[in-house]
């Protein structure tokens, strides 16, 4: 295939123009100036669009096993495509959970028969997410974990968290964590603040992540391990990060794009679809994320899709389950709320959503370079839409973005040089298998 007239970037290789793309046997063959079609060749016209590496999303639940009335890796996995996603690192808080290397395994061979964009999973840093006791990382790295979390829960102990870093480290991968101090949790998983005053709950300060952020990065500095810092929420946590990277402290991060867009308000409107953990907080908070985005604090981008249904999120505000699907809207609120704000560049923005996320697993993934896999998103940037839940491939319908309109669109996902994804509609496995 020849991908021709698209803008072309690729922020791993400092490269932006007219290009035309030339794909053989699953890789890019070719990049260049008017690349001619050859006999044969299938001619894909981007014009007025841009031509990025597939997004990575190094933060998603896909609830399979044991949870696939939430979603599955068939499902989720068409809601990466249909959402420029090619590669996706799933979180270990699975029925089962991910914690032994044979279901590790197992979920690699799942993935690779049931969905269309490629899947990893991370395994737990401890058995069952208990925080207890380490799970074997040098076993669960030979079965293919991208990485190490206990998602959702945070590391209990700075003792565990110090070995864990140590284990992890040795072997070359990062500690993904979770933070908040659960015990200042005072009910429920808000923001504490006025609109959880307002609605009568006491919540959760952002002191809780604050402190564990804080912990986490002096463990990594004490061990050397890299400590992956997830969904960071809070302007405190930024400014730590941020400090701790100048003194060389192996720590990355990533903000999600209803972090930098929501604050707390949200609930008032939104309710249960606003709930999520670490909470939406102030508006400050939301200010301090967006500069730790543009000045390098924040690395990635990452979607913390998690899928509830209807009747889960339905329980009201203290019951219901913590999380938001995302890889439906990542593009459009990030093109929208960072890209046109004037926060990001289309170069930075695309650079979160690419080959920073991959470098922190450790993928080969989010180039364009000729060799490389020809995984490829293809989008109008000027593209104009209204978010309706109820044509997302995304089993689940848990957003406070309904009928929010965004700008920037995905147009074409490609997987390993075949179209997975085209104007609207994924398709389906056998037609490109
Ligand atoms: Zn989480």
């Amino acid at each position: 295939m020849l991908i021709k007239g698209g803008l072309v970037l690729d922020p791993a290789n400092a490269l932006q123009g007219r290009y035309d793309l030339r794909l053989k046997a699953g890789k890019i063959a070719a990049l260049g100036p008017e690349l001619s079609a050859e006999p044969g060749e299938e001619v894909l016209d981007a014009q007025g669009l841009m031509v990025v590496p597939g997004f990575v999303d190094i933060h998603v639940h896909f609830r399979d096993p044991g949870l696939t009335h939430k979603e599955t890796l068939a499902s989720g996995s068409r809601a990466a495509a249909a959402g420029g996603f090619t590669s996706v690192v799933c979180m270990a808080n699975t029925k089962p959970v991910m914690d032994e290397p044979e279901l590790v395994r197992a979920f690699y061979k799942r993935a690779a028969r049931e969905a269309v964009v490629h899947v990893y999973t991370v395994a737990g840093v401890t058995r069952g997410l208990a925080g207890e006791e380490l799970t074997d990382f040098a076993a669960l790295k030979a079965a293919g974990a991208a990485g190490f979390s206990d998602d959702g829960n945070p590391i209990p102990s700075a003792r565990l968290m110090r070995q864990a870093l140590e284990e992890a480290g040795r072997l070359g991968l990062p500690v993904i964590a979770h933070e908040g101090d659960l015990s200042l949790v005072a009910d429920t998983i808000v923001n504490e603040g006025t609109a959880a005053a307002r609605l009568g709950l006491g919540g959760m300060p952002a002191a809780a992540e604050d402190i564990q952020v804080a912990r986490d990065v002096l463990l990594a500095g004490l061990t050397g391990g890299h400590v992956h810092i997830q969904h960071v929420s809070s302007a405190r946590s930024v400014a730590i990060i941020r400090a701790a990277k100048v003194r060389g402290v192996p720590v990355t991060a990533e903000a999600t794009p209803h972090h930098f867009t929501l604050t707390d308000e949200a609930l008032l409107t939104w309710g249960a679809d606003a709930k999520m953990n670490p909470p939406l907080r102030s508006a400050a908070d939301v200010a301090a994320v967006r500069q730790g985005l543009a000045d390098g604090t924040l690395d990635a981008i990452a979607t913390d899709h998690a899928p509830h249904t209807p009747t889960e999120k339905a329980a009201g505000l203290a019951q219901a389950p913590s999380g938001i699907i995302g890889l439906e809207t990542a593009l459009g609120l990030t093109w929208t709320e960072l890209v046109q704000a004037g926060v990001l560049t289309p170069a930075q923005a695309v650079a979160k959503l690419t080959y920073l996320p991959a470098r922190i697993v450790g993928l080969a993934k989010g180039t364009l370079r000729p060799g490389a896999d020809a995984d490829i998103t293809i989008f109008d940037p000027n593209a104009t839409w209204e978010v309706d839940p109820a044509r997302f491939y995304s089993q689940s319908r848990n957003t406070p973005f309904a009928g929010r309109r965004l700008t920037g669109q995905v147009r074409y996902t490609l997987v390993g040089g075949r179209l997975v994804y085209a104007n609207g509609t994924v398709l389906e496995k056998e037609a490109f298998a």
